[in-house]
């Protein structure tokens, strides 16, 4: 199956439903077909990780900078797309069936909308400008050596001291701190608080005194992931979302901004594409490998026509579960793909960083076991 058919299929799944109107469609696709060189799209098709390469993601963020595109869900007059959910959904199906490279921005999906929808006009001035033009590149600092799950029992220090806060601690698993500008953190401002009271939201550039970035070699030898430790260092205290207490509310707003903004269909589409084209050049195609390669894609419709749907607010059980669902489906889904990827090319690179890319996917951004706790109480089970 080539990407023309992901192309039809995409097409004619959005022109049935009628989720993103006809002239926006054939917008995207002429600028989609114009804009993408044989380049760019080698290497989107060339991704194993969460993003492509800096040179492609840096040269496809310029040109979707020029024509506005870069930050499709946030308002026109903060330099995004404007674009509604279903456009959004077209844009990054569209942009998957091409290849396009993969930009992932944590700035343009998160900490950007939230400071849009919380932050002061001095924050949206100063960050929103630089997290569009990718001079300025974010990392989530939420997770600590005894806080993942338990989110709240973190405990990195911040001790007011005029203006400031000072920062002691470590924040742990931090996705691209060695390559970050900034990391939005949550910090805990009153010592004697526990849970989720007495924390702070903040706004912190990576480039100071106190901070040490130590990478975390994967088993593929990736090195996405970080410790960061912070001795002693001084942040101003204006540099916050929210009030000082209440950076639980900030990070549970975020929280549902991140759901708002993440599609997946895009990726799983990428990813089964690799593997039905590993497998026509292993030769490996009988009946046996071309019904379980059906199956797979069967399986990502399925995956897609949910996606949409709880996209459109269409799902009973509420976003937070509904967001369980599709992650635990995607995890799940990328996992086999990816699987039957290394089967057929046990040797290729790709093949092997692809694999072990998607092994991390059962823990990061919650657990499977976690969403399945959140997926049980959505529907009544003790
Ligand atoms: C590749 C990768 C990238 C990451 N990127 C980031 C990042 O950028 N920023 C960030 O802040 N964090 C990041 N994380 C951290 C991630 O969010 C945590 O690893 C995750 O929340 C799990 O926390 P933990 O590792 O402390 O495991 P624990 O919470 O200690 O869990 C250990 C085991 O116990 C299970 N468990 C825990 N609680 C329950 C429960 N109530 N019921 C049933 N089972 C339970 C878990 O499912 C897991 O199997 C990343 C992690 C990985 C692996």
């Amino acid at each position: 199956m080539d990407g023309s058919f992901q192309i039809e299929a995409a097409r004619s799944h959005y022109a049935k439903s009628g989720a993103a109107d006809a002239a926006f469609r054939a917008e995207v696709d002429d600028f989609l077909d114009t804009a993408l060189t044989d380049e760019l799209r080698a290497a989107g098709r060339a991704t194993t990780g969460l993003k492509s390469s800096p040179e492609a993601c840096a040269a496809w963020r310029a040109i979707l900078l020029e024509r506005g595109w870069v930050a499709p869900s946030w308002p026109i007059e903060h330099g995004g797309a404007g674009w509604s959910t279903a456009q959004r959904l077209y844009f990054e199906n569209a942009s998957a069936a091409r290849d396009a490279p993969i930009l992932q921005s944590s700035g343009i999906r998160t900490i950007g909308p939230l400071i849009i929808a919380e932050g002061t006009q001095a924050q949206k001035d100063r960050y929103l400008p630089p997290i569009l033009s990718g001079a300025h590149e974010w990392c989530q600092g939420f997770s600590e050596p005894q806080a993942g799950s338990d989110l709240s029992a973190l405990s990195l220090r911040a001790e007011r001291d005029g203006d400031n806060f000072i920062l002691t601690g470590s924040k742990l698993w931090t996705s691209f701190a060695n390559y970050a500008t900034h990391m939005f953190l949550l910090a805990r401002s009153d010592p004697a608080s526990s849970a989720g009271r007495g924390l702070v939201f903040l706004l912190v550039e990576m480039d100071q005194p106190g901070i040490e970035v130590r990478p975390i070699r994967f088993i593929d030898g990736a090195c996405e992931t970080n410790e960061v430790f912070f001795n002693g260092v001084r942040t101003p205290a204006a540099d916050r979302i929210g009030d000082v207490g209440e950076g639980w509310k900030a990070a549970k707003r975020l929280m549902e901004i991140a759901r708002s903004n993440n599609t997946t269909t895009g990726l799983l589409r990428r990813a089964v594409r690799a593997a039905q084209q590993g497998a026509a050049a292993a030769g490996a195609v009988d009946d046996e490998m071309h019904a379980r390669l059906a199956s797979l894609v069967l399986r990502l419709d399925a995956f897609e026509a949910l996606e949409a749907h709880v996209a459109a607010g269409g799902i009973a059980i509420g976003p937070a579960p509904a967001t369980s669902a599709l992650k635990l489906m995607a995890t799940e889904l990328h996992q086999a793909i990816t699987e039957i990827g290394l089967e057929v090319a046990p040797h290729t690179a790709f093949a092997q960083e692809k694999y072990f890319a998607t092994r991390a996917a059962t823990i990061y951004s919650g657990t499977s076991e976690v969403h399945r706790n959140i997926l049980a109480r959505a529907i009544g089970c003790p």
